[in-house]
């Protein structure tokens, strides 16, 4: 096809738009970040394909991005010589969302325009940003490796639909023309773009070039001339020295990799040394992304290869449990020709994957132990994040489980309200004397487990009793035995035992009881003959006439009423 055709935008990018004009106005700046870190992901693309297909470069491989304005026809343009778009790229990339999680993220909005900017932030801006402050976008590409007849024009207003027609361009890449809005002139200034850029993406490892400004004497103002000036440092932020680079620079790049619109928790960066050699710089983000749960969700993490970018979401680079960790490693030793197959036998990977497995439990290990409030309060955040997803490790890394057990944190019997904030560490620093083992109920909810009547004798004993009530603690528990040689029992399985926590005088008591009740236990037995298996005098209670409970090495109820649920 070669005329002009008009599509429309699939629904979701309409009210995308609507939303985004609307909810970041007062961010508007932001649209300079997204669309320069797109033309360095392109960028990246090219130089990855060109591994294989050194033609791509077609004569120019010095990659680059131009940002030029023009006060006349009220526009900016920001250009760059990276991979380009085919016609049909154009059509899919910029007429649709092709994110993981879109339907959640459609699904929270409220329309509350203050909660609903927070959710996009969430969910990431990208291009369509520009449209705060452009009222039609020209988008002039031409993919690499294709003839110059076979670029592509692609334009829009932001409100329903867009054109698409044919055009030739002899330049590979993409030139992005923004028509602003009315009110928006302040962006024709070489001043106000630079310091744009400078703010937000002077972590970008290509160069940014604008047309340098100079005093004319005879206009008596400055005025732009022909000569081109980089505006940002143009170097790989992982590989300057960490003195070298601001905490802003720091979470500017966070937002360039993981396309997260907020701060980032915390961050490790490091250059490794010795058997493999590396460069890690990973963050944890401030909130979870909407498809933490989704099944075929890769990680966060881009790998490079001395400096090249080689891809996304390498996940053989983080264990599945860590998923959430974004950020870039950089090789030394992996070829530059490597693929995920390979990646998944490499031992070097394998070194890099517990390498940096260490460094983020080191970096956690550092908030939670912190002394200062801000720590503290970052820990926080951090469990009610993600804390669910770090229970995996406990399952999947056996190497690191006594250091994934000691960041676990509980509702406890000790506290009023159900918040995750005791550790393993805080509970044992409490038990009684003689007491020798930790005790837990899990249930399905706060609620539930609060006032299950298991708990009875413990409220009596003041003994301390941790709530689980995440759906993976019972799998999470199969894992986890005991903790600093103390034995986990769940207070709801098999004979309790109380061991020293019962005294002589109590014991003597029970077993008289157990003789007296003897008649009525075996009457009991008799009629529940196919309903339970055992019948017992309890101690456990000291309200509630009788309790279920599970055998000691049979599934717990919680876990039957799971697995039920689940269809097993
Ligand atoms: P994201 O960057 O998170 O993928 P964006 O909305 O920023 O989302 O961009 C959407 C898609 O449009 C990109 O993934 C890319 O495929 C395409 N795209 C945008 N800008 C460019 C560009 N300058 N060069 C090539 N492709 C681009
Ligand atoms: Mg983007």
């Amino acid at each position: 096809v070669t005329e002009k055709q008009t599509l429309g935008f699939q629904a979701e990018v309409k009210q995308l738009l609507q939303l985004m004009i609307h909810s970041l106005y007062s961010n508007k700046e932001i649209f300079l970040r997204e669309l320069i870190s797109n033309a360095s992901d392109a960028a990246d693309k090219l130089r990855f394909e060109a591994i294989n297909n050194g033609a791509l470069f077609e004569n120019d491989p010095d990659l680059k991005i131009r940002v030029d304005f023009d006060k006349d026809a009220r526009t900016i343009t920001i250009a760059d010589n990276g991979i380009g778009m085919s016609r049909d790229d154009a059509v899919e990339h910029l007429g649709t969302i092709a994110k993981s999680g879109t339907r959640e993220f459609f699904s929270k909005l409220s329309g509350d325009q203050q909660k609903d900017a927070a959710l996009i932030g969430q969910f990431g801006v990208g291009f369509y940003s520009a449209f705060i402050i452009a009222d039609r976008i020209t988008v002039e590409s031409r993919r690499a490796g294709l003839p110059a007849s076979e670029g592509v024009r692609w334009e829009s207003g932001g409100e329903g639909d867009f054109t698409v027609e044919a055009i030739d361009k002899a330049d590979r890449g993409t030139r992005i023309t923004l028509h602003l809005r009315e009110g928006e002139d302040e962006f024709l200034s070489s001043w106000k773009l630079k310091s744009v850029i400078r703010k937000y993406s002077d972590h970008i490892s290509l160069p940014i070039q604008m047309k340098k400004e100079e005093w004319s004497e005879e206009k008596k103002e400055m005025v732009v001339s022909d000569e081109l000036e980089t505006i940002n440092q143009a170097s790989a932020l992982w590989a300057r020295n960490r003195a070298d680079i601001t905490p802003e620079q720091y979470a500017e790049f966070y937002k360039h990799v993981s396309h997260d619109f907020q701060e980032p928790l915390t961050f490790t960066h490091n250059r490794v040394e010795g058997r493999s050699e590396y460069t890690q710089l990973l963050y944890i983000p401030s909130h979870a992304p909407f498809d933490l749960w989704d099944r075929n969700k890769r990680g966060g993490i881009k790998l490079y290869v001395k400096r090249v970018f080689i891809m996304d979401d390498a996940e053989q680079l983080m264990p599945v449990y860590l998923r959430f960790v974004k950020g870039v490693i950089d090789s030394s030793d992996l070829p530059l020709n490597v693929s995920r197959e390979i990646l998944q036998e490499s031992r070097d990977v394998k070194v890099i994957r517990e390498g940096s497995t260490k460094r983020v439990l080191g970096m956690l290990e550092e908030l939670a132990n912190g002394d200062e409030q801000d720590q503290k309060d970052k820990y926080a955040t951090f469990w009610k994040e993600f804390g669910q997803v770090l229970k995996e490790g406990i399952g999947e890394d056996s190497n690191n489980k006594e250091r994934i057990a000691k960041l676990l944190r509980f509702a406890s019997t000790q506290n009023d309200n159900d918040a995750q904030t005791v550790s393993f560490e805080e509970y044992v620093s409490r038990m009684k004397e003689g007491q020798d083992k930790i005790y837990y109920v899990t249930a399905d909810s706060y609620a539930a487990a609060k006032n299950s009547p298991h708990l009875e004798i413990f409220r009596k004993k003041g003994v301390e009793v941790l709530l689980l009530t995440d759906r993976v603690d019972e799998w999470m528990l199969s894992f986890l035995q005991d903790f600093d040689g103390k034995e986990l029992v769940s207070v709801a399985k098999g004979d309790l035992d109380l061991g020293k926590l019962e005294d002589e005088a109590e014991k003597k008591q029970h077993e008289e009881t157990e003789v007296q009740y003897k008649d009525l236990v075996e009457k009991m037995k008799t009629a529940l003959a196919d309903k339970a298996k055992e019948v017992r005098v309890t101690f456990r209670l000291t309200d509630s006439p009788a309790c279920l409970v599970a055998d000691e090495n049979e599934l717990s109820g919680n876990l039957v009423r799971m697995l039920k649920a689940a269809g097993q």
